[in-house]
Formats: C-alpha cells, sequence, structure tokens
C-alpha cells in the first residue's frame, strides 16, 4: 500500500484547506519550529483511526479541531483525507470530527465504521502506530535501544515481522 495525497482542513494549526502529495520513497519533513511538521505526522496517524488524544498531543479528541487565534476565529470541524493506492486501486480515506458530534469515517465516499479503516490499514507496517512513521523522540529510542531491540522495529518498519513469527511457528510444527 502506498500514501499518495494528504488532504487536511481545520486540522490543529492547518486551518486553510492543505493538499500535499506524497512522493514514492521516504518522505521527510522540514520546516521552521511551530510550522506544523508533528502536526502532518498526527493528521496521517488520525485519518488511519487513532483512538488516543493524548498520543496526537491532546486532552481530547476535539482538541485536533482548529482552535483560532489571536487573528482568526476557532473552526467547528477537522476534516482528513488520505489517498492510498494498494495494487494499483485507489481509494481515499476520510475522516471527520465535528465539535459535539464526534467522528466519522468515509472510504471512497461511503460512510463506514472506524473498524472498516483500522481493518484497511491493519498491515502491521501502515496503521496509525507504525514504526515507519517516525516521530520526534523516537529516533532518541531507535538510537539507544538494544540490538535486538533495534532489529524488531526496524523489522516491524520494513513490514518482515510477522515473517519471525510464521516461521518460529512453521519450525515448531
Ligand atoms: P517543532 O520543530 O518544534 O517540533 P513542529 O513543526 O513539529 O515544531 P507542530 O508541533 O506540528 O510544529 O505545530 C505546533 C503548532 O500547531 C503550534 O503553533 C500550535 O499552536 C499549533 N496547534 C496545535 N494544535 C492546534 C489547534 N487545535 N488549533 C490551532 N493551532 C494548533
Ligand atoms: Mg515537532
Amino acid at each position: 500500500m502506498r500514501f499518495r495525497r494528504l488532504k487536511l482542513t481545520g486540522f490543529k494549526s492547518f486551518v486553510e484547506p492543505a493538499d500535499l502529495r506524497i512522493e514514492p520513497g521516504l518522505t521527510g519533513i522540514v520546516g521552521p519550529n511551530g510550522c506544523g511538521k508533528s502536526n502532518l505526522l498526527e493528521a496521517l496517524r488520525w485519518v488511519m483511526g487513532e483512538g488516543s488524544p493524548k498520543s496526537l498531543r491532546g486532552g481530547g479528541m476535539e482538541d485536533v479541531i482548529f482552535a483560532g487565534t489571536a487573528q482568526r476565529p476557532a473552526r467547528d470541524f477537522a476534516e482528513v483525507s488520505l489517498l492510498v493506492e494498494d495494487e494499483a486501486e485507489e481509494s481515499e480515506v476520510t475522516r471527520r470530527i465535528e465539535r459535539g458530534a464526534g467522528s466519522a469515517y468515509r472510504i471512497d465516499g461511503r460512510d463506514v465504521r472506524q473498524k472498516d479503516v483500522s481493518l484497511l490499514f491493519a498491515d502491521a507496517a501502515t496503521g496509525a502506530h507504525s514504526p515507519a512513521l517516525v516521530s520526534q523522540g523516537r529516533i532518541g529510542a531507535l538510537i539507544s535501544a538494544r540490538p535486538a531491540e533495534r532489529r524488531q522495529m526496524l523489522e516491524e518498519a520494513a513490514g518482515i515481522a510477522g515473517l519471525h513469527v510464521r516461521r518460529k511457528d512453521a519450525e515448531q510444527k
């Protein structure tokens, strides 16, 4: 599965609609402090079904909605869409949250459950908790990890962690 495009509206500091193309290969996000780099990574996790406000640096789920600044009023919804391509088939996953109304998910415009979205991203190498999404702090954890732990982190990121389990399972039979 490949991520092709990320669209955001009213998500954290991305108050105006933003449409970002995701090129093949490794993607890095650079920019000055506070410009929204971490917010972008959080938008990716959020649209994939992240259920913990804490891992999005918020107290409650509605904290992802643009909260307003001295110049701009707060918004009453946030929406993030992720265009993915899997075996030449494209689909668009959208999550939207409205104040007081909770989250709703759509796949290609159809209303779906959060479970359907989680299933779509169930592969270990994707998913909201994927080690392929390297956030601030995780780099330090990777460097200071013991070799066996580091290997496991990298294998998970590469999507091959499950192979060991299957191999062990096969050896025991
Ligand atoms: P650093 O380099 O320091 O890690 P960064 O590029 O990762 O910075 P982010 O943490 O993504 O920056 O963005 C922080 C900015 O997002 C802050 O200015 C913060 O006020 C703003 N922000 C976060 N949540 C909201 C929200 N709900 N509404 C409005 N702005 C928000
Ligand atoms: Mg950051």
